[in-house]
């Protein structure tokens, strides 16, 4: 599906934004079917006018439009990530390209942390905790630093959080699948989960992301009774 059509000296840059348009699905027999986006972000159809690629600078496929770059659009071309799947953790994490990278919390609903890695250095993190138990999640905070905004990395980093509803994925070694299909079946567990976020400071860039956000209302975050715990058992 992801042919490799590479015009030479077109693909390669680490600026390019970043689309949460790429899902993996588990099926019952425990393999993976990718599912490409059908469209650019201006719907054309990538059956007429795409062009799929592997961006080395990040490690990520992208999508190119043809059409959008053809009426003259400076983005044209969009790197591609599932944030529920392409997650990893601190020692599985390769430092190459655009990683996101999950800190667990020390206990089960305390805060956890969701961090975006390019080429192994932090440029932005999602706080949040999730509880099993009350099947609740609270966004704490998503940061992206100043001098990599505009590439979509808020985005990506709110649906990696909403995506985690599992810190602890622990199951039988002998169970198929890597972590990350772990996560994908913790994600499948957690259907019915309630998200709630905490106030999203007054700019417009940040009144933009919260309009955004696939949440009813953003600043009324919903903590249960073992997020509460576990945060008072952080402070002495
Ligand atoms: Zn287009
Ligand atoms: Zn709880």
């Amino acid at each position: 599906m992801f042919e490799d059509r590479r015009p030479p000296g077109e693909y390669g840059s680490a600026d390019l934004p970043v689309r949460p348009a790429l899902r993996h699905e588990l099926n019952p027999d425990g393999t993976l079917t990718v599912h490409p986006p059908q469209h650019c972000p201006r719907r054309h159809a990538v059956t007429d006018s795409g062009t799929f690629s592997w961006v080395a600078a990040l490690r990520l496929h992208s999508l190119l439009c043809h059409r959008c770059r053809d009426d003259g659009h400076a983005d044209h071309q969009w790197a591609l990530i599932d944030p529920a799947y392409e997650q990893t953790d601190a020692e599985e994490a390769t430092g190459a390209g655009l990683e996101l990278v999950a800190v667990p919390p020390d206990e089960a609903a305390g805060p956890g942390r969701i961090e975006l890695h390019l080429d192994g250095h932090p440029v932005g993190a999602a706080t949040l905790a999730v509880c099993t138990a009350d099947r609740l999640g609270v966004l704490e905070h998503v940061q992206v630093d100043g001098q990599v905004r505009r590439r979509g990395y808020g985005r990506v980093l709110a649906l990696a959080a909403f995506s985690r509803l599992d810190w602890f994925t622990d199951v039988p070694d002998w169970m198929r699948g890597d972590h990350r299909v772990r996560a994908l079946r913790a994600v499948q567990r957690g259907v019915g989960y309630r998200w709630t976020t905490t106030l999203i400071e007054d700019t417009p860039e940040a009144r933009g992301f919260a309009e955004w956000l696939p949440l009813p209302k953003v600043g009324e975050p919903r903590y249960c009774q073992h997020m509460l715990d576990a945060a008072a058992r952080l402070t002495p």
